[in-house]
């Protein structure tokens, strides 16, 4: 006997999670199938813009969160001696440990009934609704592939593109520290960056990018003490409070988000890079774009086909527009030091400047606004 699903999400990420919270909240039927059974504390910066705060807000997520974390005001760069600092005009984004967030999120979506399978399993294409689990077997008309930054479902779904511009991988760890800033300090080197987010009002996390095809290839463990060469002295060191972890490569590309029956939703969906910080901000905003396949999915009586899908693949390509522009951009910088560090002195004397490209990249100024903001 099948027990029938409206939507059947595959992973339990930040995307995942608040899509199963959003389908439910519309009255559907909605399965999570996450195969770690605690909390993923997988590598991740960990800041949380003010635009992404807002959309955990609407999903009753922040309450749950309560006074963890540690508010952040806005988000600072050095190059060399140079430093621009500018506050978010849209209030303050958030510091917070990955399982604090994701704990939130279990919480919000077994409250509101989203029924959860904590197993390993991949889809055949073309996907015929049959969802075979060691525990259960399931029916649905849509899967929304919420898998992450490798998603195998992205392949078997034949939505992965093969090539990739940049090389770039992330490693992390966190450290106990007395002077936490209220800023995300993004410290700037040759073909890396460090990016210190406070967590705790004694605790830090340090993410470091690097571009692998010029400096340190491996992603182990070793890869964390040998980038600090790279970057200055003021890294934060000593007492670590997590464990290292590192991923990569990050840019990942797709042909499209949607097949017959299937969405791929935050990274899963595609990937560019780290850089801007703006990956769970995404993904819940790529959640709450999935209201529009309501409608369809109450009426659905097979998998939906790849036509009526048409409206979140739309709606995907405008929700990352400003973050793809942002981040593609950041990369050229990335690569030349010297002009990173004339950036960092103008945005230095333009704070106005600086704080319309955080509205930008967070979706909340036009390309236009943003070019007039840089002529005034
Ligand atoms: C170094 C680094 C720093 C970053 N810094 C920031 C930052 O400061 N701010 C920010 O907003 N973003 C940041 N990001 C990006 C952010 O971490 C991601 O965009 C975000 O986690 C994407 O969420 P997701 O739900 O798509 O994927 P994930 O969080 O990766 O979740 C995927 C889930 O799917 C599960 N899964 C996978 N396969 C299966 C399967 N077959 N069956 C069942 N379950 C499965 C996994 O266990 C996992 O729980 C950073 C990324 C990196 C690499």
């Amino acid at each position: 006997m099948h027990r029938f699903f409206h939507a059947v999400v595959v992973g339990g990420g930040p995307a995942g999670l608040s899509a199963a919270i959003v389908l439910r909240r519309e009255g559907l039927e909605v399965a999570l199938i996450e195969k770690h059974s605690d909390p993923l504390d997988k590598a991740c910066g960990e800041g949380i813009m003010p635009s992404g705060l807002a959309l955990l807000a609407e999903l009753g997520v922040t309450e749950r969160i309560g006074k963890l974390g540690y508010p952040i005001k806005g988000i600072s760069y050095t190059a060399g001696n140079t430093q621009a600092v500018a506050d978010f005009l849209e209030g303050p984004g958030l510091g917070l440990r990955r399982p604090v967030l994701i704990k939130a999120l279990c919480e919000v979506a077994s409250d509101l009934g989203v029924t959860f399978y904590r197993e390993d399993w991949l889809p055949a294409f073309p996907f015929t609704g049959e969802v075979r689990l060691r525990t259960a077997d399931i029916r649905t008309n849509l899967l929304i592939a919420a898998d992450g930054l490798h998603s195998r479902i992205r392949r078997l779904a034949g939505l992965q593109l093969a090539g990739r511009t940049h090389h770039r991988w992330g490693i992390r760890q966190h450290f106990r520290t007395d002077h936490v800033s209220d800023y995300v300090q993004v410290i700037l080197g040759e073909n890396c960056e460090a990016y210190i987010t406070p967590v705790a009002r004694n605790e830090a996390g340090q993410a470091i990018l690097w571009n692998s095809k010029k400096i340190s290839p491996a992603g182990g463990d070793d890869s964390y003490d040998s980038l600090r060469d790279y970057l200055p002295e003021s890294l934060l060191r000593g007492d670590t409070t997590s464990s290292i972890r590192a991923v990569g490569p990050l840019e990942q590309r797709t042909s499209d988000v949607i097949t017959d029956g299937c969405v791929l939703i935050g990274d899963a969906a595609g990937y560019v890079d780290a850089i801007t910080g703006e990956g769970i901000s995404l993904a819940v905003e790529q959640a709450f774009a999935l209201r529009c396949l309501v409608p369809v999915l109450h009426q659905a009586k097979e998998p939906v086909p790849r036509a009526a899908l048409a409206r979140y693949s739309a709606d995907y390509r405008r929700i990352t527009f400003n973050y793809k522009i942002s981040t593609r951009a950041l990369l050229f910088l990335s690569e030349r030091f010297w002009l990173a560090r004339w950036i960092v002195l103008l945005l230095s004397r333009r704070t106005r400047l600086f704080q319309a490209l955080l509205s930008f990249n967070m979706g909340r100024l036009r390309l236009r606004d943003l070019l007039s903001a840089f002529f005034q």
